[in-house]
């Protein structure tokens, strides 16, 4: 099971309607008021090194691949 979602696990339950009623029953996962797993990355669903700052919602991976695009410029980093 991943974090960015347990639905995934249907594919193998397909076939078999009353064990996915039974995963459904006792695996969904908890709905959450807060904590760090409600921030997850809006590109790839990762829930750590997010950036929250600027309204990003992105984890520091997805940033560094699409931050010239969104208008960053690197300030200083060697020569
Ligand atoms: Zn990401």
């Amino acid at each position: 099971m991943t974090t960015s979602s347990h639905t995934k696990m249907f594919k193998q339950l397909k076939v078999k309607s009353f064990k996915l009623k039974k995963f459904l029953k006792h695996n969904a996962p908890k709905e959450r008021s807060c904590g760090k797993n409600l921030r997850k990355c809006a590109r790839c669903g990762r829930t750590g090194a997010h950036i929250n700052k600027y309204g990003l919602k992105l984890c520091r991976q997805c940033f560094r691949e699409i931050a010239k695009d969104l208008g960053f410029k690197q300030f200083s980093w060697g020569g």
